[in-house]
């Protein structure tokens, strides 16, 4: 059996690898980060941290907590933009008062809507590189991991003392967890939107995004269909009341465990399956990960 080459590692380099890396590099372990690239589902352009979920409201499983992480972490990287709109139709506020009702989530109700003022936005790209600064990084395909070694497609194997999964929907295979994989798309718009609006669709930055797609078992990879542009223009059409113009467009798969997103898995942990909600919880799930290591 190789030697460790590091106390820590993690193989993937999205959102949730990175974060976790980082945290872990601050407090004083010795990590070493095995990715194929730089992020992928985690390069949706312009991600939300939406503590108040989907058509019908719900207040996102501990929220309170996931804002105060996410608050104390990126803005030391990147810049985040704050407030999401939720122009909630008249009839639907009462409901979506009472979900909200013992909650500590900061907000207002506007003519427009729900406003939401400790929600943002980012842009993810300069995030992930920010985050990777000055980490050791092994930008290598993983074939297979066994407890606590990787073995990468050029031959090699590396073995640390704990191995954090942290390779989402395209790795999901490598870590056999299960779960369910969401195709879906963002459209890249002419105009920048500084105020981000979520109903049905969301528009941030210049994304036009949101997902109807079914679950599927398996990971594959997503290309955007002709209907799915068809869906968010009209999703935006009734958001914004015109349909914006689009240059072009992102795609990727989401993928989502149920419960809790850090696992105990032979020789580590998995941190993974956040769904469509990766950048609002990646900094709690990696303080947990440093609190048990
Ligand atoms: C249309 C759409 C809209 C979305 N909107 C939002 C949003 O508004 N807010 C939000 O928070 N989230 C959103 N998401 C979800 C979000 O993009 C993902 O859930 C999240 O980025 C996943 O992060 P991750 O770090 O777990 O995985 P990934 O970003 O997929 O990272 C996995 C990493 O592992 C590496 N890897 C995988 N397999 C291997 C291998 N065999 N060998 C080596 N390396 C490997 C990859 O190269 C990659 O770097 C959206 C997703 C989609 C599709």
């Amino acid at each position: 059996m190789s030697q460790p080459v590091a106390e820590v590692i993690v193989l993937g380099a999205g959102i949730a690898g990175l974060t976790a890396a980082r945290l872990l590099h601050e407090a004083g372990h010795r990590v070493r980060v095995v990715s194929r690239e730089l992020g992928d589902a985690s390069r949706v352009p312009e991600p939300l941290l939406n503590p108040v979920r989907g058509k019908r409201g719900s207040v996102a499983p501990e929220a309170e907590e996931a804002l105060e992480a996410l608050w104390g972490f990126y803005p030391r990287f990147a810049p985040v933009r704050r407030g999401i709109l939720r122009p909630v139709p008249r009839p639907e506020r009462e409901a979506w008062r009472a979900r909200l009702e013992g909650r500590s989530i900061p907000h207002r109700w506007l003519e427009e809507g729900l406003y939401l003022q400790s929600a943002g936005w980012l842009e993810s790209t300069p995030l992930l590189h920010r985050l990777a600064e000055g980490l050791d990084i092994v930008w290598a395909g993983v074939e297979r991991f066994e407890g606590n070694t990787l073995w990468l497609e050029d031959g090699r194997s590396l073995t640390g003392e704990v191995l954090v999964y942290a390779g989402g929907a395209s790795g999901a295979h490598l870590a056999g967890l299960g779960g369910r994989f969401t195709p879906g798309s963002v459209l890249i718009t002419r105009e920048h939107f500084k105020q981000a609006r979520s109903y049905g669709v969301y528009v941030a930055g210049h994304s036009l995004g949101g997902s109807y797609l079914p679950h599927r078992e398996r990971y594959s990879p997503h290309q955007i269909q002709p209907q799915e542009v068809e869906w968010l223009l009209s999703g935006a059409e009734q958001l914004l009341g015109y349909r914006p113009e689009w240059r072009s467009s992102w795609s990727s798969v989401r993928y989502r465990l149920d419960g809790d997103y850090l696992k105990e898995i032979p020789g580590g942990y998995a941190i993974t399956g956040f769904g469509s909600a990766a950048y609002f919880y990646a900094p709690l799930y990696a303080r947990r990960l440093l609190a048990r290591l």
